[in-house]
């Protein structure tokens, strides 16, 4: 006998713990099938270095208006991270470093001019295919465009590498059409985009608000569930999981990342244009790493260009005395993010004064179940894939943060998508 509800929501990620609570709070039957032994997806609040530490998404904002307004109905915490006194930056080969004043001035030209732009073909940012011009830039890298402004080379170098760095992606595989997005979803203030971003976290970690979701809502959950294949006949959605179980609804919510949306089995088949952009993958493809430096260091933030095996770091805790550092890197080809050695030695491209103790990390380009960090548009996929991906398949909706309007890639995005997932589906459920 198959198990029979109204709705299957594959992923309990932060899309499919929204439409799994809004549609059982609406009197669904919900199941969530999960691959992993725990919700929450790319967010993972996990004890490293005797202290809770996010693996994966962290922070989050009152201009995030999905986020945030999980975060007033769960009455959660929220407490910023530390600021910076000196930043060190990476230019012509050589290391600089100056207060986050003189750091603002030196990208101030090449991101005033982007985020001016991106006010002129996002000016609705939930809505990101509302203009209808966007072939004239989508078809960009930030390094072409940052390369046709009138900067001089340092500025072009280190505003780009910034880039690189939002990207957690090569410059040259960052898409300019998502990088004026995120400038317009902070409203064209690239230095409220800056706070938006990174700027506050959850005191009681992204887990406390997947843990809410889940709870508020009546849907069952089934942990450590990969779903296989995804069946329609009759009206019916059958989804088969490598246990062989099979799970039946009149719809199924799919929520899984864009790049291993391919390896679920549909029947019938996954139009082309959802199989092609799964198979050319987002631009994202780097790596998020945590740090423990012996003793107190000063708050300090560094930038280096995206030929470094790091690209971010600065301090976010103390732990028994010792100093925590969040960094993160474009390419997790070349670094391993819990190898201590080559983290070390990436760390020395700044400073040779610090004394790493330890390392670690969760690699999610390695990770089967998402095979991508946060996701990121590469040059030409707004246009290409957005209006395709989004569209349903029959009985199956798509939700997740790869597919959001506003803060596509972020927390918020999820939310967002898993919003609208719902909503088609409860009106689909009454109508159909
Ligand atoms: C390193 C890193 C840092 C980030 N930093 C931030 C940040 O600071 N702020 C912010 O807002 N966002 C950040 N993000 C992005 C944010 O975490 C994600 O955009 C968001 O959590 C994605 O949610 P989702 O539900 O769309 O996808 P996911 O969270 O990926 O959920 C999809 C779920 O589907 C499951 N799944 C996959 N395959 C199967 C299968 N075959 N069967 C069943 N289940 C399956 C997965 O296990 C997963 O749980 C970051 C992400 C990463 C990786």
């Amino acid at each position: 006998m198959d198990d029979s509800y109204d709705v299957i929501v594959i992923g309990a990620g932060f899309a499919g713990l929204t439409a799994a609570r809004e549609l059982s709070l609406r009197g669904r039957s919900v199941v969530v099938l999960e691959a992993r032994d725990r919700i929450g997806g790319r967010t993972w609040t996990d004890v490293r270095f005797g202290r809770p530490l996010e693996m994966g998404g962290t922070w989050v904002h009152w201009l995030q208006p999905h986020t945030w307004s999980e975060i007033t109905r769960y009455g959660l915490d929220v407490e910023p991270s530390p600021g910076s006194e000196e930043v060190y930056w990476i230019a012509g080969g050589q290391v600089h470093k100056g207060t986050p004043a003189e750091f603002d001035a030196l990208i101030e030209r090449g991101m005033d001019r982007l985020a001016e732009d991106s006010r002129e073909f996002f000016e609705m940012p939930y809505e990101p295919l509302r203009h209808r011009g966007l072939d004239a830039i989508d078809h960009e890298s930030v390094v072409d465009y940052f390369g046709r402004l009138d900067l001089d080379p340092t500025e072009r170098e280190v505003t780009t590498g910034v880039w690189a760095e939002h990207f957690n992606a090569p410059a040259e595989v960052s898409g300019l059409a998502q990088a004026m997005r995120w400038c317009a979803a902070a409203s064209g203030d690239w230095r409220l985009l800056h706070e938006a971003t990174s700027g506050y976290r959850l005191g009681t970690g992204t887990a406390a608000l997947a843990s809410a979701m889940a709870e508020d809502g009546d849907a069952e959950f089934r942990l450590r569930t990969v779903v296989t294949a995804v069946r329609q006949e009759d009206g019916r959605a059958t989804a088969t999981t490598a246990d062989g179980k099979r799970y039946t609804a009149r719809r199924i919510v799919c929520t899984l990342p864009l790049n291993v949306l391919g390896s679920i089995d549909f029947q019938p088949g996954l139009p082309a244009a959802k199989l092609a952009a799964s198979a050319e993958r987002t631009a994202s493809q780097g790596l998020k790493t945590w740090i423990r430096v012996r003793g107190h260091i000063a708050p300090f933030t560094a930038y280096a260009p995206d030929d470094h095996a790091l690209t971010f770091v600065r301090p976010e805790y103390t732990v028994d005395g010792d100093t925590v550092l969040v960094a993160f890197g474009t390419r997790a080809s070349d670094l391993d993010p819990t190898d201590a050695d080559g983290v070390a030695r990436a760390l020395r491209c700044w400073r040779d004064d610090l004394e790493v103790v330890d390392v670690t990390g969760h690699d999610w380009m390695r990770d089967t179940f998402s095979r991508e960090t946060w996701p990121m548009q590469r040059p030409g996929q707004l246009t290409r894939y957005l209006a395709a991906l989004r569209e349903p398949h029959g009985g199956v909706h798509f939700a997740g943060s790869d597919i959001a309007g506003g803060w596509a890639g972020f927390i918020d995005g999820a939310i967002e998508s898993g919003l609208h997932a719902a909503r088609h589906v409860e009106t689909a459920l009454r109508t159909g």
